[in-house]
């Protein structure tokens, strides 16, 4: 079947999405949830100001704990993913990292997907460990294999799909499954099918994070992150911020309330971008695979369609060995990609990967891997610059 014809979000979601986070009525007839600034937030009665501290209302006495602006977005969010809340982080990381902190105990043992995003990856090696708590990483193809993994200590499953430099697709449902079964909780960085291609907390997820960064913000003019708990972890994933003193500003807030207007229509684009790119790379012969679930005979493909309802326009790209001077020349020619970290915004980028590191087994491919991310520009535009700064460079 046409992997470009397996776009299936539910309609209903543009809706929501023009009308979640927002309530002109609030304030005097503006369409946008403004930009709140505060830090004290004061009362006139004692009775007022003990009533801002009751559970319901408990993040409304002091600016640390958002404004009208934060709570339109996280409860635009939470909505969005499907969980009972959402809490906004400074950036995708540390929506990471303190999701981890929320949760884990000195002592426990936790499993992380081999394919994590390197800094998490970096963080649970260098802090967690340092914290007393034991980490393992695993086959992100593992699957129900998880199961045998786990120990009566494990506290929590990392799991990302698909890894966002290698594209490996895990099998969400049967890892929860195998956490459950301990009691531990799943944790999953969700950035790069957002919560419109993936829905977690139906495949069993605790805590899902955006990288709001990305598609979310959609404009790469921000830095943002959100966690998003079901209701057994919501309690922890909520203290564990506040603990930290976790805050973030209205400005960026109100850019990701923003980008959530048009995150529908936007990805849908990325979606077709990203596979027509990746299927025209596929037969260039500058190209010995590309790694992208979306695309028929991927190891990812069948859980992609099972579980997903499109895809972003991030992927993989492996090329032929070639001489570095020739790479050179290839992302050289490149016009309408720049090289960059970060993806998700409006414009396509490329970026040269070094061979992932990996505790399991090592990245099976050779050749340098090149992540691409197909904006939203004409896509037979994007088509015709890539396969002619790689003409260049393999032309002999
Ligand atoms: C970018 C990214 C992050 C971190 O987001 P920042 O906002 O850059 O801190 C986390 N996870 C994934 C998969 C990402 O791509």
């Amino acid at each position: 079947m046409n992997p470009a014809t397996h776009y299936n979000e539910p309609a209903r979601r543009d809706t929501f999405l023009a009308r979640t986070g927002r309530d002109p009525e609030a304030f005097g007839g503006l369409v946008n949830t403004p930009v709140c600034r505060g830090s004290t937030i004061v009362a006139n009665t004692l009775e007022e100001w003990e009533s801002r501290k009751q559970p319901g209302n408990a993040m409304a006495s002091y600016g640390r704990f958002g404004t009208a602006t934060t709570r339109a977005f996280e409860s635009a969010m939470a909505e969005l993913e499907g969980g009972e809340h959402a809490i906004v982080f400074p950036s995708g990381l540390a929506a990471c990292t303190h999701a981890i902190l929320a949760i884990v105990r000195p002592g426990d043992h936790v499993l992380i997907t081999d394919s994590v995003y390197g800094p998490t990856r970096q963080f649970a090696a260098r802090v967690l460990t340092r914290l007393g708590v034991e980490v393992e990483f695993f086959d992100p193809a593992l699957g129900a294999g998880v199961a045998a993994l786990t120990r009566v200590n494990t506290r929590m499953v990392y799991v990302e799909s698909p890894g966002s430099l290698t594209f490996e697709m895990q099998d969400i449902p049967a890892i929860a499954q195998a956490a459950h079964r301990r009691g531990a909780f799943v944790v999953m960085d969700n950035t790069w099918a957002t919560p419109l291609f993936f829905k977690p907390f139906e495949h069993g997820v605790d805590i899902s994070i955006q990288a709001a960064t990305k598609y979310i913000v959609g404009h790469s003019d921000a830095l943002l992150g959100v966690a998003t708990a079901n209701a057994r972890a919501w309690d922890l994933l909520r203290e564990g911020a506040h603990d930290f003193g976790q805050t973030a500003g209205p400005d960026d807030i109100y850019l990701a309330l923003r980008g959530l207007r048009s995150l529908s229509v936007r990805l849908r684009r990325h979606h077709h971008n990203g596979i027509a790119l990746a299927q025209a790379l596929q037969a260039h012969p500058a190209v010995r695979q590309v790694l992208h679930p979306g695309l028929p005979g991927d190891a990812g493909h069948d859980l992609w369609r099972r579980d997903c309802h499109g895809a972003s326009g991030l992927f993989g790209v492996v090329l032929q060995p070639m001489a570095p001077a020739r790479l050179s020349e290839f992302f050289s020619a490149l016009q309408l990609f720049g090289i960059g970290l970060s993806w998700g915004g409006y414009e396509s980028l490329v970026l040269p990967v070094d061979p992932p590191k990996r505790s399991v087994r090592p990245f099976p491919h050779e050749g340098q891997l090149v992540r691409v991310h197909a904006g939203l520009e004409d896509v037979d535009d994007l088509i015709r610059d890539f396969t002619a700064a790689l003409g260049r460079a393999t032309r002999a």
